[in-house]
């Protein structure tokens, strides 16, 4: 991806120009599953905007883009406005909001790219504010409230002023509130009082923007779970990201997953019963067993926490990982049956040709998939199918 600043320098960097070839282990990107994701979303949204943040939740943020936007999603979505400016430099035009920044962040790179900017105090407004005069661009604004999560967006007693500032900076045609956003944090459980109790605030907030004189056309509050499951939360506009990479929180429709992580066997080696494997001998063989050595570990993403858990899929079976997941490798057992250097691995895919998933390996780690996917390492080659 082309840093927008030259002097923004990426903390993991990566190599002058993509290695080819295709040893080592391989990501494969499946955007035909983000496409059929993206069309079920859409389906069920008042209108969808797609968030890319995390660099597509580890898929790639410019391939989902340009899919989403070609399958129905209007807007784009991310966490910081760097993220923003990649998606610019990337060469998409389509609307994008990014939601959480500094106040100190580079806000009139933001208005000469034509970000959406979320607001979520009185502090960000002004840092905004100036900066559209600076520019004499016009920010485009989503006010951000809290209804319950006391995370992001303004606190429900400074919401009144924040709405009263902005309306007066809007009169001075500074800035255009174009949004009222918040985020439900509760809505993977289907039911959930919280849900009642959030929706009850985001109305009384949205009222409260109107009647500081504000005319939002965009009220927006639903993410994947709350979309798919909750259709008075959709609003004007829907904001989803894990639903599109085949994340369902809710649980309650099949999503296709859009990965595939293989690896190569490097080496095979048959042991007697009562050898040690790998660090800390974790593991001792119980009886004579094939051992195969993938060149992957926790240094790629796959999550350490699996240990003695965790399985791949090997020359048709599922095979278990011994002893504990290192940095850049593991040892995986084929029992009777030697595997050959050359076989492939599949560590995790869609899961219809036996094959695990990553929701798999989310659950053999104590995780989600979200955390899963979004750290897979820089060191995997990735390949994208249309
Ligand atoms: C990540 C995020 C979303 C998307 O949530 P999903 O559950 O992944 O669809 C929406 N809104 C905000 C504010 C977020 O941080």
């Amino acid at each position: 991806m082309t840093a927008p600043t030259a002097r923004t320098v990426s903390p993991v960097p990566g190599p002058a120009a993509p290695v080819p070839g295709p040893a080592g282990p391989r990501l494969r990107i499946d955007l035909g599953a983000v496409a059929a994701n993206t069309r079920l979303l859409a389906d069920r949204a008042v209108a969808l905007m797609a968030v890319v943040k995390a660099d597509g939740f580890g898929h790639g943020a410019a391939d989902v883009a340009r899919t989403v936007l070609a399958e129905g999603a209007t807007a784009l979505g991310v966490t910081t406005l760097h993220e923003g400016l990649e998606l610019r430099a990337a060469g998409i035009a389509a609307p994008v909001l990014s939601w959480l920044n500094p106040v100190d962040a580079d806000f009139t790179a933001a208005l000469r790219a034509r970000l959406q900017l979320a607001v979520p105090s009185r502090e960000h407004l002004d840092a905004v504010i100036a900066a559209a005069a600076r520019t004499g661009r016009r920010a485009q604004l989503h006010l951000h409230i809290d209804t319950g999560m006391a995370r992001d967006g303004a606190a429900p007693a400074r919401w009144q002023e924040l709405c009263r500032s902005a309306a007066r900076a809007e009169r001075r045609g500074l800035v255009e509130v174009v949004g009222v956003m918040s985020h439900l944090g509760c809505a993977d459980t289907p039911g959930d009082p919280c849900t009642d109790a959030a929706l009850t605030a985001f109305r009384a907030a949205v009222g409260t923007a109107r009647a500081a004189g504000l005319r939002p056309r965009l009220r927006h509050l639903a993410a994947t779970s709350a979309t798919l499951t909750d259709p008075r939360t959709h609003f004007d506009l829907s904001r989803v990201g894990a639903g599109l990479v085949g994340i369902d929180p809710s649980g309650t429709v099949r999503l296709r997953p859009a990965l595939t992580l293989t690896a190569p066997v490097v080496s095979v080696r048959e042991v007697p019963a009562g050898v040690h494997v790998g660090y800390g001998h974790a593991c001792t063989t119980t009886r004579r067993t094939h051992l195969v050595l993938l060149p992957l570990g926790y240094g790629d993403g796959l999550p350490r926490a699996a240990n003695g858990r965790a399985e791949v899929l090997l020359q048709g079976r599922r095979c278990p990982v011994v002893g504990r997941i290192s940095m850049d490798q593991i040892v995986v057992s084929t029992g009777d049956r030697p595997a050959a250097p050359g076989d492939t691995a599949v560590v995790f895919g869609p899961g219809d040709r036996g094959e695990p998933t990553a929701a798999d390996w989310a659950r053999w780690a104590g995780t989600i998939e979200h955390e899963l996917l979004t750290g897979l390492g820089r060191r995997l080659h990735r390949t994208v199918s249309p």
